[in-house]
């Protein structure tokens, strides 16, 4: 008899609790909706749909152990019991590796030993790592929470930019990265720095055999080292205040960073004194995929690859909505007397300058613009999103969805990321008259949604606004379409629906039809608010 391993199918990680019934809506009735939503993605209702890739943030399904820690939930204006358990649930994912205190079990164990609540929990000094505790967070501030990620990154990059020109007003900083997300890039320039990317668009579409999609992975979302090594050398070190790395790059297609890429990185930006910080999100699915396709970590825990990632770090920034961690939240947090903290504590220290700009905007600092609820759904959350049985499941999913695409010949970008699926739109209209000003990728996400009733979202000409950039500019712009998937809402055979009806658009594509842009072409992030017309 064959062990439950060697079985060859893999052992389902979890099973429904609660279910939400899909309507039948019909094609006329959606045909009607996208009229009067102006056939743009996001005004659609998400009631009248069947399957929806539109966004993995924050769309997660919540575990039972999610849903009883919410009923934990303390609303209180100061210090409410959930920050204490947050604070330390992230001591015990990013640094304690293998040894979690997991504090969150006092709370949702109902122990009543108050000396003991305070010595373990409500009054522990720590210090030196990325979360103060006790007086040390109030002396020198390092973990902030807030609503969501681009919140974080506004109070990061709003606050350097006022020491910075204030330092030198007359000089231009540079944040490098391996690939900025769109707020992050936001962020940086509207706090007047410059955003550079620091990744090869080309390498992302190199073909990749999808008989390796299993067996092994290039991490194409690797920052550059080459192109990192002659931006410092170009640029007065002075001028480069911090280095970013996404992980896993969500702009190249969601594809992962080597541990091997993070070390080097770390090398060559602590040399130069330079501070390293993470934009986190999906920090998880990136560990998931050191376990599986870096062989020195094979045998090693997630929990632990986690702690090793992060210990290359001197802060970083997160959305808490992404990795299946909650459905809301974000944080910004950097290391105690670390790099980071001496660079920008020159005449004050830099925790408390972002304190007073996160009390301004956020609320104060054990809440941060979060609910009670929001904050305990988190805190147990954070242990579920590093979970190995759901990790693997999930990376598991993605590939599932990218060889299915690509077993009936549709040009998925392989191998996929962690946390959605991208097609080649330039590919997928080969040799048919459909130019990049026609928005064929929009055209796509118009029809599957009007024929069978799935959301998937451009992330090309349209979104990145092709028709406004220079020659240089739109080099670096992808023509995908992305379908994200939601994590611990669909099984196979949710799959299995959209993979048949994006055949089926494939088989049929020289009927897709060219859209233009009807309404607010000069919009600011236009693809949230233009009005479209198919022609
Ligand atoms: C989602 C995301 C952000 C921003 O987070 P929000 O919670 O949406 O504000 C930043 N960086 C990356 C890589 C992301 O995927």
């Amino acid at each position: 008899m064959k062990s439950q391993v060697d079985l060859g199918v893999p052992i389902p990680p979890h099973k429904a609790l609660v279910t939400r019934v899909i309507k039948q809506v019909t094609k006329e009735q959606r045909e009607r909706a996208l009229q009067e939503t102006e056939y743009n993605v996001f005004s659609f209702p998400s009631d009248l749909l069947f399957l929806d890739f539109l966004s993995d943030s924050g769309t997660t399904t919540m575990t039972d152990l999610q849903w009883s820690a919410l009923f934990h939930g303390d609303e209180s204006y100061g210090r409410n019991k959930g920050y204490y358990v947050l604070l330390d649930a992230i001591r015990d994912v990013f640094e304690r590796g293998d040894s979690p205190k997991k504090s969150i079990e006092l709370l949702l164990s109902g122990v009543d030993d108050v000396e003991r609540l305070m010595n373990e929990l409500y009054l522990v000094p720590y210090e030196e790592g990325f979360v103060n505790g006790g007086i040390h967070q109030l002396d020198r501030p390092n973990a902030f929470i807030v609503p969501q990620g681009r919140c974080a990154e506004f109070l990061l990059f709003s606050t350097i930019s006022k020491i910075l020109h204030k330092r030198d007003s007359n000089l231009e900083y540079y944040i490098p990265n391996n690939g900025h997300f769109d707020t992050t890039e936001a962020n940086i320039v509207a706090s007047g720095l410059h955003a550079v990317n620091l990744f090869d668009k080309n390498i992302i579409l190199e073909e990749f055999p999808l008989e390796s999609v299993e067996m092994s992975n290039p991490f194409k979302g690797n920052m550059d080292i080459r192109l990192l090594k002659e931006f410092i050398k170009e640029i007065s070190l002075e001028q480069i205040p911090l280095i970013y790395l996404t992980i896993t790059n969500n702009t190249a297609a969601g594809q992962p960073v080597s541990l091997k890429n993070i070390q080097t990185v770390s090398e060559i930006s602590h040399e130069n004194n330079i501070p390293l910080f993470f934009d986190a999100c999906r920090f998880a699915e990136n560990a998931y995929f050191i376990k599986l396709y870096e062989s020195d970590y094979r045998s090693w825990s997630i929990k632990k690859i986690i702690q090793k990632m992060f210990s290359y770090a001197d802060g970083f920034t997160i959305s808490f909505k992404k990795d299946g961690l909650a459905n809301m939240g974000g944080g910004l947090f950097f290391r105690d007397k670390g790099v980071f903290q001496t660079n920008f504590s020159e005449n004050s220290d830099i925790g408390t300058q972002l304190k007073v700009t996160q009390i301004l905007t956020f609320g104060n600092d054990s809440y941060g613009g979060l609910s009670g609820r929001d904050i305990m759904a988190l805190a147990a959350g954070l242990y579920e999103g590093t979970k190995e049985s759901y990790l693997a499941n999930r990376l598991r999913q993605t590939r599932y969805f990218a060889k299915e695409l690509a077993i009936r010949e549709i040009p998925v970008i392989l191998p996929p990321g962690g946390h959605a699926v991208y097609i080649d739109m330039n590919r997928f209209f080969e040799g048919i008259d459909m130019k990049i000003e026609d928005y064929g990728g929009l055209g796509f996400t118009i029809e599957l949604i009007r024929h069978f009733g799935v959301r998937s979202c451009e992330l090309g000409p349209f979104a990145f606004e092709w028709d406004q950039k220079t020659n240089e500019q739109r080099e670096g712009i992808l023509n995908v379409v992305r379908l994200a998937l939601p994590r611990n809402a669909y099984e196979t055979s949710h799959i299995d629906y959209a993979v048949a009806a994006i055949a089926e658009l494939y088989k049929n594509r020289e009927k897709i039809p060219k859209v233009e842009i009807a309404r607010g072409r000069n919009l600011p992030l236009r693809h949230f608010q233009t009005g479209l017309k198919p022609k």
